[in-house]
């Protein structure tokens, strides 16, 4: 990712010279006067964001800055990343005016077959089961990655910056809300080890909020690593115990796996959107070619004039997640495996002929992988098409800008909530559950294969402008990162919203038609209206993701950043600018009607309040029942306004509205079924929200 290094000079001058007050970046606005100037963290936990600011404040550069955070998230959230895991680094190193990928994904084990995760029977082992034992866990990278990173672009010593994170876990740091949200939610994976029941629960009780979080065992390790660097970890005591406590629990995990693992420096995936760079993480994670696909496709449309969360904008936006996400399921995998046809995924010619699949009036159900070989070079290896969902486990992502200008956009994972559940005993880490991310089932581009590594979603990602980063963002979040980053990336370019909004802004995620998993906050009309074009939203809201990003204005040298408030999220600059994240109240649980309406054996998300049984027949509140039904848009309420008592019988106004209906009176429930092929929306018209098609 070389650009010209004359650019960059005219650059320097210019940002030496630029006049103050002029225009800021996208995820800044002008009520963002205080931007800090001397570097910013904005990390998923304040006591990792202190360690990383301290960092920078005693003249450390942003990849010294990453390498403390990521060994304090390894004391301070265990459950989510560390040694025992991996993940994608993205390095902008402002005098090579280069971005470098180092891919520290974990590798499977020498001696594996395809058949890893299947039964006597040949089927796959229940997730619930099969990310528990040995077998789940890949040949951990984190270690590598930081000494890699060190190497290449540290300026302060490992041994240093491993100091914070040996001190908070030898005296130990409080339990925060979030970590004992995890612990209370994990307590029987945790139960079953006996090394991790003795960190996280006390007389028989998982930790909670306020309690001391004491690691002695991990202190040592990381004293190992302090006196004898990094590369400790993959041979002598650590990795014996390792290997020696992956194969007493079914895995074949050795010594020599652990002496050979590697590094990769990858080439980042990189298109433009509306003018901006998007730089973002290449096989084997799949998350930064689906991240640009999606983009791309939503690039054909006026999505600044659809409004944020309107409900056109997110048909549109979850019809070509469907593309995209069928694309990564066919062809997105460890590149040192198979081929990953990345320039055909993002040729603009390729992504015209996926975008004129979109409907819309209607979500449609059979999406098909397309065939991006004929835009590229080469050709297709006939591989079964495996869609597997993998469960959504979380991870971390944080990032970080310095004074000089360099960035790092950095995911890091131990796959699900306390990865495998194992802890190495004597030794005090967690053990990943990463070989889970392969498919189960042989034969795809994913299958296992020994040396290979799982396919990622994780998408560190950068933003920038004439080839230089303006920000660095990223979520975990399993194949829901993706969608993450995607719409907080559209937020800051289209909606024009600050960086704070842009996170806290509900967001969507649907691999597959047709359902919708919604962030509490997702208006009811609006769901209402996408169920009338064949949308299903889950019953109930759930939190996705955990966006933290940093910014930069490269004219002005301000630097401000945003964090999620599912964790403690929190940006610190070094000088000014700071801000932690509130707790987000609980998800409230629907209260239920006296009846249930059903379209297609989806349940309508009707309040009891909407629903009347007036002389034993269901009716619903007009407006709401129109909606849903597909005969009235949001944006018509205003001219509508119908009254909240007004009510419609719901059976006679569906079959008017061409639903097949039946009433169940026992079970008090109206179904009602529309072929989604047939939808065909009477009251959509035509209002010019496509650029190209
Ligand atoms: N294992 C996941 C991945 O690499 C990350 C874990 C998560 O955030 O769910 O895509």
């Amino acid at each position: 990712m070389k650009v010209l290094k004359s650019f960059f000079a005219i650059m320097l001058v210019f940002s030496v010279i630029a006049p103050v007050g002029s225009a800021e970046v996208p995820g800044v606005n002008r009520s963002m006067k205080q931007g800090a100037t001397k570097g910013l963290v904005s990390v998923s936990h304040p006591l990792a964001a202190k360690v990383g600011k301290e960092v920078l404040e005693n003249g450390g550069n942003a990849v010294d800055a990453a390498v403390a955070i990521q060994l304090s998230l390894n004391v301070v959230e265990p459950m989510m990343s560390g040694i025992g895991g991996g993940g994608f680094m993205m390095i902008y190193d402002e005098k090579e005016n280069d971005i470098e990928m180092i891919d520290g994904r974990e590798m499977a084990p020498a001696n594996v077959t395809s058949k890893l995760f299947l039964d006597e029977k040949g089927k796959p082992v229940p997730f619930s089961k099969r990310h528990t034992t040995g077998k789940a866990v890949g040949v951990p990278g984190t270690a590598r990655v930081l000494e890699q990173a060190l190497a290449d672009h540290g300026t302060m010593t490992f041994e240093k910056l491993i100091e914070p994170a040996i001190k908070q876990a030898d005296k130990g740091v409080k339990v925060n809300w979030s970590m004992a949200q995890y612990i209370n939610e994990n307590k029987s994976k945790l139960k079953n080890n006996k090394a991790a029941s003795e960190i996280f629960f006390q007389n028989g009780e998982p930790l909670e909020e306020g309690d001391l979080l004491l690691q002695k065992d991990l202190a040592k390790t990381f004293r190992i690593l302090q006196e004898d660097g990094p590369a400790a970890f993959y041979e002598g005591d650590i990795a014996k115990a390792l290997a020696e406590e992956v194969q007493a629990k079914e895995g074949t995990m050795t010594e020599e796996d652990l002496k050979n693992y590697t590094v990769k420096k990858r080439e980042p995936v990189a298109t433009t959107y509306r003018g901006y760079d998007v730089i973002s993480a290449a096989p084997p994670s799949s998350g930064g070619l689906t991240v640009l696909q999606i983009l791309k496709l939503m690039e054909g449309y006026d999505v600044k004039k659809m409004g944020a969360n309107s409900p056109q904008y997110l048909h549109y936006l979850t019809e070509a997640m469907h593309l995209a996400y069928a694309d990564r399921a066919a062809y997105m995998a460890d590149e040192d495996f198979y081929s990953v046809p990345k320039e055909g995924l993002l040729n603009e010619e390729y992504l015209k002929e996926r975008r004129k699949l979109i409907n819309k009036n209607r979500s449609i159900p059979e999406v098909k992988e397309g065939d991006p070989w004929k835009y590229q070079e080469g050709e297709k290896e006939k591989k079964k098409v495996v869609k597997e969902e993998t469960p959504i486990g979380q991870t971390t992502h944080f990032s970080v800008v310095d004074k000089w200008g360099n960035m790092v956009s950095y995911t890091t994972t131990i796959e699900q909530v306390f990865g495998s559940g194992i802890m190495v005993p004597g030794y005090g880490f967690m053990l990943n559950n990463e070989m889970t991310d392969f498919d189960a089932t042989p034969g795809g581009v994913n299958e296992v294969e020994p040396g290979k590594r799982p396919r990622s979603s994780m998408s560190p990602t950068f933003l920038g402008k004439d080839g230089k980063p303006f920000m660095a963002i990223g979520s975990p979040g399993g194949p829901t990162i993706i969608a993450s980053v995607a719409e907080t990336i559209m937020n800051v370019v289209d909606h024009d919203m600050p960086i704070q909004e842009a996170i806290l802004t509900p967001r969507i995620y649907s691999a597959a038609y047709p359902t919708v998993r919604w962030e509490p906050d997702i208006d009811q009309n609006t769901r209402l209206e996408l169920m009338a074009k064949g949308h299903a939203f889950e019953e109930t809201a759930q939190h996705i993701g955990n966006v933290q990003a940093a910014i930069l204005n490269r004219e002005t040298g301000k630097m401000y950043g945003g964090a999620d408030n599912t964790r403690e999220g929190t940006v610190l600059g070094v000088d000014r600018f700071s801000y932690k994240a509130k707790q987000p109240k609980p998800i409230q649980e629907q209260k239920e009607g006296p009846f249930t309406v059903k379209v297609n054996n989806v349940e309508y998300p009707y309040t009891h309040d909407q629903l009347k049984l007036i002389d034993g027949k269901p009716y619903v509140q007009a407006d709401k029942l129109l909606l849903g039904l597909g005969l009235l848009k949001t944006s018509d309420l205003k001219m509508y306004k119908p009254t909240k008592h007004s009510y419609l019988p719901a059976a006679t106004t569906a079959v008017g509205a061409g639903f097949e209906v039946e009433w169940d009176e026992e079970k008090k429930e109206l179904s009602l079924e529309r072929d989604p092929v047939e939808i065909d929306n009477p009251i959509d018209d035509e209002d010019g929200d496509i650029i190209t098609n």
